[in-house]
């Protein structure tokens, strides 16, 4: 199990390392926002424990970009006693719990157990994207009421490319996500995969949703 730290305050930070992986689970630790953002949206995390108070971006603007990028990390948020902390807003925001520090190890613990027994919270089942859309549990994909006939691999890479809608993904991190392999060899796996998908989704269609970024990858948006 995956948890991923998002704590500016060393002490708190090296407290919780220490306590979670003497548990068993594999930490990583940022200690601003941005970098915690980005290592939310680059990494798969079974949790997210997240302070609210941080440098760079706070806990809820990160949090209300990883649900926007239709990422679904069950959330568990540190705020500080003298924070006033808005229950309301952090669990329309998509925030699974929370707890107001200083905290025992063992409340923490208690609480990172209960949140990874429910299993990834409000998972989408129908993702959308302009006139596109993706029926996961039944893993079929219409445009503007038009069943696509994709292979599953297909449906894999356009799964991806959904949830991550707007945002760019390098061939690399396609590759790695959805072939699970890591290559650097040959980008071409991705580019023609791409092309076959845009073949299905785009090509019949007057709007385009695929689009090339250069040097970067591919995202996918209504534009
Ligand atoms: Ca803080």
């Amino acid at each position: 199990m995956r948890v991923l730290v998002i704590e500016d305050e060393a002490k708190t930070a090296a407290y919780l390392r220490q306590g979670l992986s003497e548990n068993g689970y594999v930490v990583e630790v940022c200690a601003n926002g941005k970098d915690g953002l980005n290592q939310a949206l680059t990494v798969e995390n079974d949790l997210i424990v997240l302070d609210v108070m941080l440098p760079g971006r706070d806990g809820w603007s990160i949090l209300s970009a990883l649900r926007k990028a239709g990422r679904q990390t069950p959330v568990l948020f540190l705020t500080a006693r003298d924070t006033i902390f808005d229950k309301v807003k952090g669990l329309e925001l998509g925030a699974d719990d929370y707890l107001v520090k200083p905290f025992d190890f063992s409340e923490l613990l208690a609480r990172v157990r209960t949140i990874l027994r429910r299993g990834p919270a409000r998972q989408e089942e129908i993702l959308r994207v302009g006139d596109l859309q993706l029926d996961l549990p039944r893993r079929k994909a219409t445009r503007a009421g038009t069943a696509l006939d994709l292979t599953a691999k297909e449906f894999g890479l356009l799964e991806l490319l959904a949830r991550r809608r707007g945002e760019p993904l390098s061939k690399t991190l396609i590759a790695e996500q959805v072939w699970d392999i890591h290559f650097h060899s040959d980008p071409n796996v991705v580019e023609v995969a791409i092309r076959r998908l845009r073949s299905k989704v785009d090509d019949p269609f007057p709007k385009k949703l695929i689009h090339t970024m250069r040097g970067v990858g591919y995202v996918l948006e209504q534009r």
